[in-house]
C-alpha cells in the first residue's frame, strides 16, 4: 500500500471520523483542532494535488465539496464556508494526497480565515502580463 496517511485512512488502516463517502471521495474530520469542524474532503484515487489531478476527480471532489457545504448550513446551523486548499509543498501543503478544506462558518463567529498577506511586492501590471493566458 502506499505510504499516504489519507490512503490509509481511505482504506480503512487509520481510523477517522468519517463525514462522508461516496464511490470516488471521501471525506473526514481534521485532527488539528485549530478551529471547530474543520473538515477534510479527498478523492479516494491518490493525486498529489490540483496539479496532477484530472478534470473527472476534480468534478467529483467539487461535488462533495459542495454536497458537504450545503449540508453544513441547511442541515447543521452553519450559515456558510470557508473552502481551501494548499496545491504543492510552496503553498503549504503538508499531506501530499489532495484535500480540500471546509471551514464551517456563522455570523459573527470570529474566526478569521483569510491569511494575513504582508503586501504585494511588484507591479499589478507587471505581473498581470506574465501570467495572462
Ligand atoms: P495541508 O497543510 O496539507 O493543507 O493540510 C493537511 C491537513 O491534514 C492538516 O490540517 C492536518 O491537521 C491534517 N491531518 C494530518 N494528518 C492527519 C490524520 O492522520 N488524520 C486527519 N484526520 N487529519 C490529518
Ligand atoms: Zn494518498
Amino acid at each position: 500500500m502506499r505510504d499516504c496517511i489519507f490512503c490509509k485512512i481511505i482504506e480503512g488502516f487509520v481510523p477517522c471520523m468519517k463525514i462522508y463517502e461516496d464511490e470516488h471521495t471521501y471525506s473526514f474530520m481534521d485532527i488539528a483542532k485549530d478551529v471547530d469542524g474543520h473538515i477534510l474532503v479527498v478523492p479516494k484515487i491518490h493525486k498529489k494535488n490540483i496539479l496532477d489531478c484530472d478534470e473527472e476527480t476534480l468534478i467529483n471532489l467539487m461535488r462533495t465539496v459542495k454536497r458537504i457545504s450545503n449540508h453544513l448550513v441547511d442541515n447543521c446551523g452553519y450559515d456558510g464556508v470557508n473552502i481551501l486548499n494548499a496545491s504543492d509543498e510552496s503553498a503549504g501543503q503538508s499531506v501530499p494526497h489532495f484535500h480540500i478544506h471546509i471551514i464551517p462558518r456563522r455570523k459573527n463567529d470570529g474566526i478569521d480565515a483569510w491569511p494575513k498577506f504582508e503586501g504585494a511586492k511588484e507591479e499589478i501590471t507587471e505581473i498581470w502580463e506574465k501570467i495572462k493566458l
